[in-house]
């Protein structure tokens, strides 16, 4: 499970694994996408490089 903000929720929400839509090798960091049950997109980084 993990929260991020939802645009069109305009909160934090709380998504579980069947909401990730795409995950991403980049140079950054894992990109990881997301799609909130009421449409709203977004995506967050996580792995090494988000952990500063
Ligand atoms: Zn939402």
């Amino acid at each position: 499970m993990f929260s991020d903000h939802c645009p069109t929720h305009r909160r934090r929400v709380l998504l579980g694994p069947d909401h990730i839509t795409g995950i991403h090798n980049g140079r950054n960091g894992i990109r990881v996408d997301w799609r909130c049950p009421c449409g709203g997109r977004g995506s967050f980084i996580t792995g090494r490089a988000a952990r500063r």
